[in-house]
């Protein structure tokens, strides 16, 4: 069975295990608005990635051949660190364990059609190595404090930047939220959603993603399938 974790930054015997990764949809205004919805009238969501979406740095990112249209979607990750369910706003800080910077890979133009078809976003969102992250950085939810915009190169060129205090669900709201409808348990990761300026990526490119104050970035060489 193949185990599923990531690096702990300043621990090298330690590693976080990794289970369900849970990914939020539009909770930055202005990328719910580049992807033509109004964040108004429709509140962020969240949607999974199988495990096997899960890769590293060193890892190669591998572009699908079955999608014309790959876009990065840099995000602030959270590592949770213990279970519950129906957790309460004044206990949601008690489930943040780190910190992790991460790429939501997504097949745009396969997520387009499953919209217009109504089907879900499993093979635009799921697929092998969609969800690269950095090792995790322990912390508590008072850490975050420190941490700025997260920043996107592709190819040395500033792609996307935004600032996870323009979250519309805040991390403990985040927690609330899903927590209403699953529960959450220790190795969970959440992707908090991308702020705008996704897109597309081809072979051969080199994706940076960084967070201000962060200890370590997330590089990713696109490489074609063969
Ligand atoms: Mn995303």
């Amino acid at each position: 069975m193949a185990n599923y974790s990531l690096p702990i930054i300043g621990n090298s015997d330690a590693r976080f295990a990794v289970n369900k990764i849970i990914c939020i949809g539009r909770n930055y205004a202005e990328h719910a608005r580049e992807m033509g919805h109004d964040p108004e009238r429709e509140p962020p969501f969240f949607f999974f990635k199988p495990q096997s979406s899960l890769a590293q740095n060193g890892d190669d990112f591998i572009h699908p051949d079955f999608s014309q249209q790959v876009e990065h979607e840099i995000e602030l990750v959270i590592a949770i660190g213990k279970s519950g369910h129906k957790i309460a706003r004044e206990h949601a800080a008690d489930y943040v364990s780190g910190f992790a910077v991460g790429l939501d890979m997504t097949c745009r133009d396969i997520q387009k059609e499953a919209k217009k078809l109504g089907r879900p976003w499993e093979l635009a969102k799921g697929f092998d190595g969609s969800a690269p992250c950095t090792a995790i950085q322990t912390g508590t939810l008072a850490d975050l404090e420190q941490f700025g915009d997260l920043v996107l190169t592709r190819n040395s060129e500033e792609v996307q930047r935004g600032n996870w205090r323009d979250m519309i669900w805040s991390v403990p709201e985040l927690i609330v939220e899903v927590s209403r409808y699953i529960k959450l348990e220790a190795g969970d990761l959440i992707f908090t959603g991308t702020p705008a300026g996704v897109g597309k990526v081809n072979p051969g490119d080199k994706l940076c993603a960084a967070l201000e104050g962060f200890p370590q970035e997330l590089i990713l060489n696109v490489h074609p399938m063969n």
